[in-house]
């Protein structure tokens, strides 16, 4: 196993950086140019532009074709009904929908959300809820509630990269810790945390994405389920629980979560935003008792309640659609979409290597020896196709020898001529 790096967040920019491009993905925000430069707080010098975020101007320009974003595609949902049921909504319930409402949620979608828990084996009640804007502002309550200065985080290697911009925010620390085709393995995830009790760092959180992993596209298997929770415990230190894309396995049940193992020692996030629409920017997290009255205090002073119009259009819809045929739907069309995928790499890209993920939105490729996916990517989008470096996704600048490729948005027939032009850049940087 390899050690496990610790890189600091707190690293603010150096004088050198700080007069570099800014704009650049991953450099440090704020130049010497910015008359408040010296004023920032130092949570604010470690905030990085997302490399995905830079991309997205160029790879929204139509003759790109995006492997990059994770965008879900909506075309699939029924958008008429959606329109007549959010004007009649606004008539029928317009001073509750348009008002202020509670700051840990509407309770009838909390009651809801309880159902929809339930497919992954989660037993909670509606008071254990936190409805939260998206699952990313859960992310950052958490991370606010839990994470000084310098205090350690563990997530996988690779992760996810919102996350890993929350945690940079708070000036966490980030462990990475392996994965492999069966997602996290606890054998390597015990050494980490021995490794780093030894150390006398102090580790607050567990990061895991359990469920078709991005961008790894991997699950946990249910043998490692209850282990990972169980060593998390034995070394105290609360588990994280992200689960976006729990529902979009392609040809499996959902598999149960860390939280069915243990409502204690784990604080699950949940959302919308993949099974339904991002835009209502409705996701939840579910915890302890004690730690969901500081979660609501801690959205309470950030946002005073999540937007009512969009959690009653959310509540409307699970009260009203077959969701669960509309989650089949996805599911179908993301399979189709992940063969053609994997398809177009096996006729096109022999020479990398790749999972075929048995859900959600990403391939992880490993690309042929010797290649750098960040020095390739500018090349890639004048070959007009886009991909996120693997870089993205570690804490430490590791990955490079990875792509994500997200099968999710374009249409079977632009993936398939994605990856064709993918594979000519590929051969091209070999022949250089
Ligand atoms: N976690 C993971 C692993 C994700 O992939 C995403 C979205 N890409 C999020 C959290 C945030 O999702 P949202 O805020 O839309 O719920």
């Amino acid at each position: 196993m390899t050690p496990p790096t610790v890189v600091p967040a707190t690293e603010t920019a150096t004088p050198a950086a700080a007069t570099a491009t800014a704009a650049t993905a991953g450099a440090p925000t704020g130049t010497r140019l910015d008359p408040w430069f010296g004023s920032y707080a130092d949570r604010a010098h470690g905030m990085r532009a997302s490399e995905i975020r830079a991309l997205f101007a160029v790879a929204n320009r139509p003759e790109v074709v995006s492997l990059a974003g994770g965008m879900p595609y909506l075309e699939g949902l029924p958008l008429d009904a959606i329109a007549e049921m959010s004007a009649d909504l606004v008539r029928t319930r317009g001073t509750t929908a348009l008002q202020y409402g509670s700051g840990q949620g509407d309770e009838t979608l909390r009651e809801q959300i309880i159902d929809v828990m339930r497919l992954e084996g989660i037993e909670a009640h509606p008071d254990d809820v936190v409805v939260t804007t998206g699952s990313q502002q859960a992310l950052d309550l958490v991370t606010r509630i839990f994470v000084n200065p310098g205090d350690v985080v563990v997530a996988e290697a690779p992760s996810y990269v919102g996350a890993l911009g929350v945690f940079r925010s708070y000036q966490a620390e980030v462990v990475h810790s392996p994965i492999d085709a069966d997602g996290l393995v606890p054998e390597l995830l015990e050494q980490t945390l021995a490794g780093l009790a030894a150390a006398g760092k102090r580790v607050k959180l567990l990061y895991v994405i359990p469920n078709y992993h991005n961008p790894g596209g991997v699950s946990i298997s249910l043998e490692r389920r209850p282990r990972i929770v169980e060593i998390a415990r034995r070394y105290g230190v609360l588990v994280l629980e992200d689960n976006p894309y729990g529902l979009l396995g392609f040809d499996e049940e959902p598999r149960p979560a860390l939280h069915s193992y243990d409502p204690e020692g784990v604080v699950y996030l949940g959302t919308f935003s993949k099974t339904f629409a991002p835009g209502y920017r409705v996701g939840w997290a579910v915890a302890p008792h004690a730690v969901r009255e500081k979660l609501v205090l801690a959205a309470e002073s950030s946002i005073l309640c999540p937007s009512n119009a969009s959690q009653l259009a959310v509540s409307t819809y699970l009260a009203t659609a077959d969701w669960m045929s509309q989650i089949k739907q996805f599911r179908e069309l993301y399979r189709e979409r992940r063969d053609a995928m994997v398809g177009a790499l096996a006729e096109h890209l022999p020479s990398a290597s790749w999972n075929v993920p048995a859900g959600g939105f990403y391939t992880w490729v490993k690309l042929p020896d010797g290649l750098d996916a960040r020095a390739m990517l500018p090349r890639a989008v004048t070959a007009r196709v886009a991909f996120v470096p693997g870089t993205a996704f570690y804490y430490d600048g590791s990955g490079s020898d990875h792509v994500r490729l997200s099968f999710c948005f374009p249409s079977p027939e632009r993936i398939r001529e994605g990856v064709r032009r993918l594979a000519g850049v590929v051969a091209s940087e070999l022949d250089l």
